[in-house]
């Protein structure tokens, strides 16, 4: 626990640097912690240092969590990993925000159907994939702006941002730049889509420095991750 709380104050302080190096206002940064593969009790601890964000990858795991810790007032569950279409209405129940929107057929299948209630919105984010490999998660960047339009037309979301995974051998500045041009250009579309989800343990100062507003934050946070349960 004491461990814990040293790290997120220490990445909590980190992040208020790189904010005023970028003449940023760190209240603007939404950090998110990553807590795949951890238990529910970490989630737990978290809460009691003032986290409010959490990020998970994998929907069974992280229904088992958001069910275990429902008396947990405030808590918002980011889900961040490859959705497949079929569980994506599940996912809709739990999370708040989905990183991870990159298909036509995820949009429709989140977007709200006949019988749902009408005050449902699920945020999302539009994920950009930045490397060769299409195996990957994400749209290529020349696709952003037809998956957005079909995202803003959609019942009952609300799309806020990119969001990306800078790609290993890469410098990661220069990645999370073409994140902020897919950014300016999504603007273009959708003014009120300002957010971008980027910036990891390893390259969130980079991402700060262009323009992150949402940093999805694991290992320098919770120490290494248990091998998956
Ligand atoms: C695991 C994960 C993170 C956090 O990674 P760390 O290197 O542990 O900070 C961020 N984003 C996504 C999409 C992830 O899967």
């Amino acid at each position: 626990m004491p461990e814990l709380a040293e790290r997120l104050a220490a990445v909590r302080a980190e992040i208020a640097d790189a904010a005023r190096a970028a003449s940023r206002d760190p209240d603007e940064l939404t950090t998110i912690v990553v807590t795949k593969f951890h238990p529910a009790e970490l989630v737990r601890e978290l809460h009691a240092l003032g986290v409010r964000d959490v990020g998970e990858n994998r929907h069974q795991e992280a229904l088992a969590k958001a069910s275990a810790l429902a008396d947990l007032d405030g808590l918002t569950w980011h889900f961040i990993g490859q959705l497949q279409s079929n569980k994506a209405r599940q996912v809709r129940r739990y999370s708040h925000i989905v990183h991870s929107v990159d298909r036509p057929a995820l949009v429709d299948a989140l977007a709200r159907r006949d019988g749902d209630p009408l005050d449902e919105t699920t945020e999302i984010f539009l994920q950009l994939n930045l490397t060769d490999d299409v195996g990957r998660g994400g749209v290529t960047p020349d696709a952003l702006e037809p998956l957005a339009e079909r995202a803003l037309a959609a019942p009952g979301l609300r799309v806020r941002g990119v969001m990306a995974v800078a790609p290993l051998g890469e410098e990661p500045r220069a990645a999370f730049a073409r994140v902020r041009a897919a950014s300016d250009r999504l603007r273009l579309l959708a003014p009120d889509a300002r957010a971008i989800s980027a910036g990891m343990s390893g390259d969130f100062r980079a991402a700060i420095l262009e323009g992150a507003t949402h940093l999805r934050i694991g290992t320098a946070i919770t120490g290494s991750r248990p091998t998956a349960r």
